[in-house]
Formats: structure tokens, C-alpha cells, sequence
């Protein structure tokens, strides 16, 4: 996806700060950060959003969430707890529509916002 800026991200198109990769996954530091620790995962490939996922592109979930846990291993968060949020669609609050997941922490965090 030529015009995706997380695909630009991957293609260090664009600068970030990288925190972890392997051949499926990558993620860097949320550029506005709501905690301590605001990371977004995402997958290398190119999937809009949660509501795009399908019976053959889904088998990156797996991959996402040992990144998550290794990643909060990593950033020391992993025993305090963390938050691992999908916003998906407009209602959803998406705005970059390239499938991410926010793991935040570092700090006790508030009750959802709805
Ligand atoms: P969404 O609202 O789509 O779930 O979250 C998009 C997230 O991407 C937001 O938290 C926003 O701060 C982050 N973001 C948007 N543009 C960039 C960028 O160019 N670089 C980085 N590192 N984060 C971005
Ligand atoms: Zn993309």
C-alpha cells in the first residue's frame, strides 16, 4: 500500500522508533503517546483494519501477540500489566488504517473510555 504510513514505517520510508521486529511483525513508539510505554504492533502486511481480517490473513494474530509479550517483556511491563487496545472503523475511533495494536503501560491505567 503505496499511500499507508505504517507501510511507510516498515519500508523506513518514514522514521520511527523501531522496538521490535521479526519477519511478520514490527513496532515502534506511538508519536503521541498516551502512557509511559505506548507501543503499536503491527503486521508487515498490509491489512486495513480488524474487520478485514479472513480465513487466511488472521494466521498473523498469533505472531502479533508473542510480539506483544515480548515486547512488554522487553519494556518491563509485563508484570505489572498492560493494555492492548484495536480500534477498528470510523465509530471504532480508527484513523490509520493499517491493522495496529496499541499495547500500553508503565503506569496504572484508568477505566475504558466509551
Ligand atoms: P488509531 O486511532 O488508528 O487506532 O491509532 C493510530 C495511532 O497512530 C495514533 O495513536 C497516532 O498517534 C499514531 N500515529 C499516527 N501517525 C503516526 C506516525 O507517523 N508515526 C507514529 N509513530 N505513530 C503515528
Ligand atoms: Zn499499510
Amino acid at each position: 500500500m503505496s499511500d499507508c504510513i505504517f507501510c511507510k514505517i516498515i519500508n523506513r520510508e518514514i522514521p520511527a522508533t523501531i522496538v521490535y521486529e521479526d519477519d511478520k511483525v514490527i513496532a515502534f513508539n506511538d508519536i503521541s503517546p498516551a502512557a509511559p510505554v505506548h507501543v503499536l504492533v503491527i503486521p508487515k502486511q498490509h491489512i486495513d483494519s480488524v474487520s478485514q481480517l479472513n480465513e487466511e490473513n488472521v494466521r498473523v494474530l498469533p505472531d502479533i501477540y508473542l510480539a506483544i509479550n515480548k515486547i512488554a517483556e522487553k519494556l518491563g511491563i509485563k508484570e505489572n500489566g498492560f493494555r492492548v487496545i484495536v480500534n477498528n472503523g470510523k465509530d471504532g475511533g480508527q484513523v490509520v488504517y493499517h491493522l495496529h495494536f496499541h499495547l500500553i503501560g508503565g503506569k496504572k491505567l484508568g477505566s475504558l473510555i466509551v
